[in-house]
Order: structure tokens, then sequence, then C-alpha cells
């Protein structure tokens, strides 16, 4: 499938996208830091856009009344049945693949990776935030580095404390697993952080619900034990416990919600194949401490074969500095604060990164960068959609690469040239370059594959940086890279010409 992004696919965008790069292209390196976005003719779909999102939201509110399956009857039959709460379960994951270029999934052959071992060092530590002025709720709690980690550290790496099965995906198959965990772990639990009562229609729900019971119980708990008539005092004992699961069902309730993590890297509809009782959603709770940032400095990523989630730090992180992962990745860096404000409003999330805080010397920077990014996204996806079907002419190629590599740029300006860079960079090696080398001289043609090479050896740093060398996804770049040092070797000593010569193969 060619890479797309889920907010920037509308085809009318495209005429917008390609004046506003023609735009950029003339003006960049120059006015990057005084860039202002909202002038540009990407944002003229903006509205549609936000419209898009706004409506997006309110049908998945919709969707999630319409299945909630609480009844809140009056008085003393009010049901607490959590039966048919429905999880979205495509959520929070750190690394959740949506329609954007995928890396490469291991093919089937033994690997024996096993026997490398990733120290985990886990030099960071729980720290209160200070509370924001007038702040009447408990303040944050973020992690932070007690001394300097280097990239490509591992410091988190945890099995799941509760985790939700496919199929089924049940609020209540939840509850029994909370009810078995021992008391120091449920203490774990409740200590993250939960989203706000207003972050799903489900959230208002509980709480509408705990309220309800609440009221009800309250001025029979007041009365003093002997005003109370037999008839109150059995409704109380009935009730207490009603009221005293409702209570928990809300507070884990909102604390998955904003914490838990995907633990399957497949699109939407392949997991409906998922072998019943495959988990598929999980709360990991040292995870759930590091808070979100839009400049995150640390990658987490599920280890499907080990089931583990794995956090690494992407860059040499200062002691006292505080560690930060992206909550969601699929727009993260392509839209704008505004945009994102919106999303990480879903999940009852604030930012306050240098790219969300519009007084920070970088706001500019970030804006300009992400817009351009995804202005090049829309132009990309035609191009390499059209790919897919048919060899392009050189200039198609061409135009191609320089916006594989101004997007690459534009990364790096926003802070996030980690895995979403090795995504890009991955069809520069596969595609774009390939495609262009076939038919140079055969000294451009070793020119062209040194650069393939580099690109992979890119790809490759950032995988064992992200990922970690006992990972399968590292091992897939591992040998792209292995494979473009053999075909620059190849071209080297003349096999390739040879080749052609003798088979008329192009390479
Ligand atoms: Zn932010």
């Amino acid at each position: 499938m060619p890479p797309k992004i889920t907010v920037v696919t509308a085809a009318p965008e495209r005429a917008a996208a390609e004046a506003y790069i023609q735009d950029r292209i003339s003006s960049e390196g120059k006015q990057t830091e005084t860039a202002n976005p909202s002038t540009s003719p990407a944002h003229i779909s903006y509205a549609e856009r936000r419209r898009r999102y706004r409506e997006k939201k309110r049908a998945k509110n919709r969707e999630e009344e319409s299945s909630t399956g609480f009844s809140v009857t009056a008085g003393s039959e009010a049901d607490v049945s959590v039966q048919s709460l429905r999880t979205d379960t495509d959520t929070l994951a750190p690394e959740p693949l949506r329609p954007r270029p995928q890396l490469k999934k291991p093919s089937p052959q033994q690997r024996d990776i096993t026997e490398v071992k990733v120290p985990v060092l886990a030099h960071y530590e729980l720290r209160k935030l200070p509370k924001a002025n007038g702040d009447k709720e408990d303040g944050d709690q973020g992690l932070f580095a007690t001394q300097k980690l280097t990239q490509g550290t591992r410091i988190i790496s945890e099995r799941p404390l509760l985790t939700l099965t496919a199929p089924g995906d049940q609020l209540e198959d939840l509850i029994s697993q909370f009810k078995l965990l021992s008391p120091t772990d449920q203490e774990r639990v409740w200590d993250i952080r939960p989203a706000s009562p207003e972050a799903s229609s489900q959230l208002k729900y509980l709480q509408l619900l705990v309220d309800k019971l609440a009221k009800e119980i309250k001025p029979i708990v007041h009365k003093p034990l002997v005003d109370r008539t037999n008839a109150e005092q059995a409704w109380l004992v009935a009730m207490a416990p009603k009221l005293e699961h409702a209570m928990t069902v809300w507070r884990l309730a909102a604390r998955w919600h904003v914490n838990r993590c995907s633990m399957i890297d497949k699109p939407m509809h392949e997991r409906y194949r998922l072998p019943p009782g495959t988990p598929i959603t999980g709360l990991f709770i040292e995870r759930a401490r590091v808070r979100h940032s839009c400049v995150p400095n640390c990658f987490a990523s599920f280890d499907a074969s080990r089931r583990l989630m794995n956090v690494h730090v992407t860059r040499d992180i200062a002691p006292g500095e505080e560690l930060t992962l992206a909550a969601f990745a699929d727009t993260l860096y392509y839209n704008t604060a505004e945009e994102r404000a919106l999303e990480l409003e879903e999940w009852g999330l604030k930012c306050n990164c240098e790219a969300c805080d519009t007084t920070h010397p970088r706001f500019n920077v970030h804006e300009a960068a992400r817009t351009r990014a995804h202005a090049r996204v829309i132009l990309l996806n035609d191009i390499l959609t059209r790919l897919e079907t048919q060899p392009l002419p050189e200039p198609d190629l061409t135009t191609a690469h320089n916006h594989l590599l101004a997007l690459i740029r534009d990364l790096k300006t926003s802070r996030c040239d980690t895995v979403e860079s090795v995504r890009w960079r991955n069809i520069l090696v596969e595609r774009i370059l390939p495609a262009r080398a076939i038919f140079k001289s055969a000294d451009e043609k070793l020119v062209a594959w040194k650069v393939i090479l580099e690109h992979a050896k890119e790809c490759e740093r950032l995988g064992r940086l992200c990922f970690g060398e006992d990972r399968e996804e590292f091992e897939v770049l591992k040998e792209q890279r292995e494979a473009s040092e053999a075909a620059v070797r190849m071209i080297g000593d003349g096999v390739v010409e040879l080749l052609m010569q003798e088979e008329g193969v192009p390479f």
C-alpha cells in the first residue's frame, strides 16, 4: 500500500500543497524562523480539515454512546453492570502504524537474535511536578533522568499489568483482572494519571452514574443509625457495594482510557483475524508515567515476541531532564499546534512543549516545518501511488527524491527524526533511488548506490537507537544495509555490467 496519512488524503488539497511547496522551496532556509503558516496556501483547507476532525469525533462519540450498554434507571434499580462497555483499542499506541510507510516485516526465515542482550538502565525517578497557578487539582508527575543518558539507552522494559484481548475487549474483564492484582500493584494503577472526566462520553456516563448513586445514598448515610428505618438500612447495605464497584469502574476506566497501549502493530482490518484471546491492548505502568511531548526525547515500542514494552532514549538527556514520549504518532509530525491540541484534548491531555507553547522561540519553526511536511506528504502520496502501478518518468522520480529529502529535513527540524524518518528514508532506499539508478552509466550507478548505502546505514543507526539490537525491526534494517553494501560491491567489481551484457538485466 502506498503511504498515506489519515488527515491528508483528500485530493483537493494537492493543488494547495503544490502551491505551498513551490512557495516554500523559494523561501526555504531564508524565512524559516519567521514563517507564518497561517497565511500559506496550504492553510486554505485548514477549516475544512478541522470540520472533518470534529465530525469524526462526534461520530465516534455517538458510536461510543450507542454501545456503552449502561442502563441508569431510577432509584434502587440502578444497574452498574459494565458487560457491554466497549473500549477502543486503536488509541494511545506509542507506535500506531496508520497508513504511513510501514517498516518492513522480517522474512519468515529463522533469525538468531535472541543472544543479543540489551541492558535496561533505569536511571530515572518519579517526581511531582509543580502545580500550575490556580490549579486546584492534584499536581501531575513525570519521570526524570537521575544521570546523563546516552541516546539509544533502553530505560524501560516491562510487561503489562492489565490486558484486554480480541475479540471482546470488555471493561468487565479489566475489572476482574484488576481485582486479582496484589494491593501494591493496585496502588501502582491508582497512582498513574487518569484522563479528565470530560475525555470521553464513556467517562462522562460513568461519572453520571457514580454521582447519581452517591446522591441517593448520601441522605441515608448522613442519618444516625438509630434514625434509619429497617428498609433504609437494608437498602444502604445493598447499594453501598454497587457504589463502590461503580467508583472502581470509573477510576479504572479513566486510567485505562488515557494510558492503554496497543500490543498489536497490525492495521485495524487485519486485527479481526487474530486468534481469540490475543492480547491487543495493555496497561504498562512505567511507560504510563512518562508524559507526552510533541518533541519527545524517548521512543516506546512493543516487542511482541517477548511481550515487553521497551522505551529507548532517542536524544542525549542531561541529569534532571524530564523523559517524554509521543502519546500518538500518526498525526504528531504533520499537524499544527491547534490540531494537536484538539487531538490531545480527546484523551484529556494538554501539552506545553516547545512546539505547542506559542511564546517559545522555536514555536514558529515547528509550525512551519510540520506544515511543510504535511504538504510534502500529500504530493509524495500521489507520486508513490502512481509508482505502484507504472514505472515513473525521471522528472517524477526526481520530484519524489527532492520531496523525500526535504521531508526528512523537516522531520529533523521538528525534532521528530526517529522512526518516522526511517519510514520515509526506506522509500528512498527501496523504490526511488534504485529506480533512478537503473539507466545510469556504470560510474554514476556506483555513486547512486553509494548514496543508497548511506541512507540504509542511517536507517540501521536509527533502528538500533529506537528498537535495540535484539529486535526484529532492527534486524530488517541491518539486512537492508548489508544488501546495499553487497550491491555497491557488485557494481564496483563490474559484476552488474557483466550481468547486463550477458542477460540484459537492468540493475
Ligand atoms: Zn506539544
